[in-house]
């Protein structure tokens, strides 16, 4: 029997259900990648994903390619590409890994269907997830809405499956291969229409790996209190990992959970905490698949402000946000480090999304789309998920709206201003008295530290109290409603 594994955002031999599958059932196994011409002209991801997609893809063809199989690649419209090489190649079956995504959900749909046409068998698998949707349900077998009471749900269902992870197929050789000619080169991103840009992530299985291990040796254990550092590197930096993935989120909780094994300097809070995080995935997973629609709208329909309306200051304040140039340097570091790496830390993530939708009351889904086209693990679950939870739509257990002060949020996570100085240069020769608010520097500071406010660094877009205020009323007035 010959079987097509269609890799998709699992590249990767460990833990990797479908292609176990494949090489249990099959006498020849064929890995297959397609690069989805439509999704990538749409241009929904920008440069660093894509170019993130292409490292991991390379390391998995050496991977495979070590063990005598070469991994076929395809470039078009995923259905019909699907159905050819199954039809030239003699396909019997096609195996893969399930995804969540609406639009996903549909083409995977129109795959099964018209490969069932030609008589070829497909076999899915889960293997994004630890639980699915379905899997974590309430008492009365309802999605979940509330991460608290998800993750107690989450928990009970690990301790009763006792998840296990899978090796990398044993079967996996050059007895598999079939006689097949030898696909191209990859190709490079500026083939795929994007920009080639240095990845300071390592993308590709055996980086994940690398990356896990040190994780789980030491800075996991002081997780709780590091992750809210955006100058330092206290939590993983697994998240591009896990987007296209290079590791499995079983493999990362089992090594987690053997770091409590290790004796030196262990905390359980901690690596229970970090776990947590993995939960949250899992739910906007959740979130996602049980209720599609979030996709074009908030997740629940809360009297909110309404954003401000199109026009020249709602696009001055908004490209001011993009650029990094708001005068609040946290807000203005995440931005450029964003714009930079393709990458924002966490903490200074939720600030400038509260920035933006309740500061400036722009949007949300325009910061939505920005982060997408920016983001090296922009992942559409964990993206709308949290841009939802920060414009209070809903999946915030928290009553009213959470507002974060930027001010505070700077001076309590980035104490010394370490951050700021790495991603604002103009500041950094400002003294650590005004790194957090420059602007209120005296003259003789400025022109000590070459930092003129309005010249070389603009003054606060906004006054945060009053927009603040302003939000505040206006969500009053929205619950109300019209008089
Ligand atoms: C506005 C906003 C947009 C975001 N967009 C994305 C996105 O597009 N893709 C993405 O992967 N994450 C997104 N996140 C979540 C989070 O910021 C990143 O997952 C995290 O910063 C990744 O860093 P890490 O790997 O070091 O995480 P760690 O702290 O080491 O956490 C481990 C893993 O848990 C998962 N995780 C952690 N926090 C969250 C969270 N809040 N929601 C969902 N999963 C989480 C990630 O897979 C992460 O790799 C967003 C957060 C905010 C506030």
């Amino acid at each position: 029997m010959r079987g097509i594994v269609w890799f998709r955002r699992d590249l990767r031999l460990n833990d990797q259900p479908a292609l176990t599958a494949a090489c249990e059932d099959c006498s020849e196994v064929i890995p297959l990648f397609v690069f989805d011409d439509p999704l990538l002209q749409s241009h929904v991801f920008g440069s660093a994903c894509v170019n993130f997609m292409l490292g991991c893809l390379e390391d998995l063809a050496a991977s495979l390619a070590s063990r005598g199989i070469t991994l076929q690649w395809r470039r078009g419209e995923p259905v019909s590409e699907l159905v050819q090489v199954a039809q030239a190649w003699k396909a019997d079956v096609v195996y893969w890994n399930r995804d969540y995504e609406p639009g996903t959900i549909e083409r995977d749909r129109a795959v099964q269907q018209q490969l069932g046409q030609i008589g070829v068998v497909v076999r899915t698998f889960k293997d994004h997830v630890v639980f699915e949707a379905e899997e974590v349900r309430s008492a009365t077998g309802e999605p979940m809405q509330r991460y608290s009471a998800y993750r107690t749900r989450w928990w009970a269902k690990w301790q009763s499956v006792q998840p296990t992870t899978l090796p990398v197929p044993r079967l996996l050789t050059a007895e598999k291969a079939a006689p097949l000619p030898a696909p191209p080169p990859l190709p490079v991103a500026r083939e795929l229409g994007y920009e080639p840009v240095m990845l300071w992530i390592e993308p590709g299985e055996r980086q994940a790996q690398k990356r896990l291990r040190w994780f789980a040796e030491g800075p996991i254990h002081s997780y709780v209190t590091g992750r809210n550092l955006p100058a330092v590197d206290g939590s993983s930096i697994l998240s591009p990992h896990f987007r296209f993935g290079t590791l499995s989120a079983r493999v990362a909780v089992h090594a987690a959970l053997a770091s409590l094994a290790q004796g030196r300097r262990v905390s359980r809070p901690d690596v229970f905490t970090w776990i947590d995080e993995l939960v949250w995935r899992e739910f906007f997973q959740q979130v996602l698949s049980a209720f599609p629609h979030v996709v074009d709208g908030p997740f629940r329909q809360v009297p909110a402000p309404a954003p401000r309306a199109p026009g020249t200051e709602r696009e001055r304040l908004y490209q001011a946000w993009c650029e990094g140039k708001t005068g609040f340097p946290i807000v203005d570091a995440g931005m450029r480090q964003l714009n930079q790496a393709g990458w924002m830390h966490n903490r200074v993530r939720m600030i400038v999304a509260s920035f933006l939708i309740k500061d400036l009351r722009i949007d949300w889904q325009s910061g939505e789309r920005y982060f997408m086209q920016h983001l090296i693990d922009a992942d559409v679950a964990a993206n709308n998920g949290n841009w939802q939870w920060c414009a209070s739509t809903g999946t915030d257990a928290m009553r009213g709206y959470r507002i974060f002060n930027p001010l505070l949020q700077s001076k309590k996570f980035d104490i010394k201003g370490e951050y700021i100085r790495r991603y604002v240069p103009e500041l950094v020769k400002v003294p650590l008295t005004a790194i957090h608010e420059p602007h209120t520097m005296t003259v003789e500071d400025q022109e000590w530290s070459g930092c003129r406010i309005g010249l070389d660094y603009p003054s606060p877009i906004v006054d945060h109290q009053r927009a603040r205020q302003e939000y505040l009323d206006l969500g009053k007035a929205a619950k109300v409603g019209p008089s």
